[in-house]
């Protein structure tokens, strides 16, 4: 791990810094373009074919169903299935609080105007499964979609070896309710959602992480106007401030946790004390040996790097600059540095609070954006799976308030008809 001292970095420093490995490639994009192509010309021929190539199973059916689903459900370990029962509760208990109505607003005597949600009805879900299943991405995509109220939820994961699907995600698909996981990964899973084949719907939003072939696809389907997507992913990320209220052995676990997730992961550290900074990496080196992917986490661990900064002002300043996945302050001091947070997808306050307990079960969302996205971008929520509809009505006596400045705001655009649309109401006694 490289590090930097903050007041030695130029603004082009920290902006080079700031910069991800984009994960975009040349190859990967074509490929993904072909598999696209075959996809909307062959459908469920094509997904036969590239689970053959790439799973390297024989599907006759490209999905399970409910009675499938709830016998292999049936051999999830008791405690796995605990475990999955609290995170789900917690999950659903605070993703259920983002469900609330507008207030309708009277902007002039007689003229309301309000908003209200409505559910997109076809939504599709892609649930890794290549290198590993993750029925934590299962609970954090499918329970604001089934609180959301959206009527199709198809759900896409690779098939696996037995060319079915494994029992974490079949209970989670009990769980919640959904009948059916169609057994596709990769782009070819995304372009079949986009665009639909005799099997899989098409769906009007696609949700998900994945791998980078699952990326660009998204990125594709989008450029292509047939779909929206959840967000622009890239590889996951962590940034931990920590200062001398830290606990190096837990700074260390928590960069540690991010760099297990692939080579291209971020584990960043900031700190206002340098021996905070030499005992976490010494750390770093202790925790390692035992981690089953340590080859993977010691190749992201070389990538990043550690910041040390003269105070906190420095440190927000390099977050925010940073605009973090995950932002983890491990301070005792937490509380005056919420305020000073403007970027970062979602945060983890105080030395107890480590970014896995939000990865799993706490209830905050897991989908969140990467790579300087978080400047711009939410992580999935409620608000991912509904559009907001704007209502108005407008009585007599609105009529007579607005109609004037509706006129002349027309007129001054020379839009004549518009302001017809008004003037004929207001000389007619319909209503009056
Ligand atoms: P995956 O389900 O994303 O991909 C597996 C599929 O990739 C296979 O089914 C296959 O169809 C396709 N594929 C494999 N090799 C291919 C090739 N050569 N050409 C074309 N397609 C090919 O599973 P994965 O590979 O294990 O990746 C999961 C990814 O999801 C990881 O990179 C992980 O970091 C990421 N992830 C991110 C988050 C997040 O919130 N950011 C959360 C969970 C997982």
């Amino acid at each position: 791990m490289k590090l930097y001292k903050y007041t030695d970095l130029s603004e082009q420093n920290i902006e080079e810094l700031c910069l991800r490995q984009l994960a975009d490639d040349a190859r990967i994009a074509e490929s993904v373009k072909e598999i696209i192509a075959q996809v909307k010309a062959e459908g469920d021929q094509a997904l036969r074919s590239y689970a053959l190539q790439f799973d390297k199973v024989n599907l006759e059916q490209l999905f399970i169903e409910k009675e499938e689903i709830g016998k292999i459900a049936s051999t999830i370990p008791a405690d796995a299935k605990s475990a999955i029962d609290t995170a789900y509760a917690n999950i659903k208990k605070f993703h259920a609080a983002q469900l609330y109505p507008e207030a309708k607003v009277e902007t002039m005597p007689g003229v309301s105007c309000w908003r209200e949600s409505r559910a997109i009805e076809r939504v599709g879900l892609y649930i890794p499964g290549g290198t590993a299943v993750l029925p934590s991405t299962f609970l954090m995509l499918a329970t604001p979609a089934t609180l959301a109220g959206c009527q199709e939820i198809v759900v896409c994961s690779p098939p696996q070896k037995d060319g079915k699907t494994n029992c974490y995600l079949a209970y989670c698909a009990q769980l919640l309710g959904i009948e059916k996981i169609y057994l596709a990964g990769g782009a070819q899973a995304i372009a079949a959602m986009a665009f639909g084949t005799a099997t899989v719907p098409k769906v009007y939003k696609i949700f998900g992480p994945g791998n980078r072939y699952v990326t660009q696809a998204k990125q594709q389907v989008l450029a292509s106007g047939i779909t929206a997507i959840d967000m622009p992913a890239g590889p996951s990320e962590v940034l931990v401030f920590a200062d001398e209220t830290a606990n190096p052995a837990f700074v260390a676990s928590d960069l540690l946790a991010q760099a297990e997730h692939g080579t291209d992961s971020q584990a960043i550290l900031v700190s206002t004390s340098e021996t905070l900074i030499t005992e976490a990496l010494s750390q770093i080196e202790i925790q390692l040996n035992d981690l089953p992917r340590k080859d993977i986490a010691a190749q992201a661990i070389e990538n990043s790097y550690a910041v040390l900064v003269a105070d906190k002002t420095q440190a927000m300043a390099f977050s925010n600059a940073y605009a973090p996945e995950h932002l983890i302050l491990a301070t005792d001091t937490f509380q005056e540095l919420i305020p000073k947070i403007i970027n970062a997808g979602s945060v983890f306050l105080g030395n107890l609070t480590p970014e896995s307990a939000g990865d799993y079960a706490s209830g905050t969302n897991h989908t969140l954006p990467t790579s300087g996205f978080a400047k711009a971008y939410s992580g999935v929520s409620i608000d991912s799976f509904i559009k907001k509809i704007t209502f108005q009505q407008i009585s007599p006596e609105g009529l007579k308030a607005i109609g004037p400045t509706v006129e002349i705001l027309a007129a001054a655009e020379g839009l004549q008809a518009h302001k017809n649309a008004i003037t004929i109401r207001l000389k007619s006694s319909d209503g009056y």
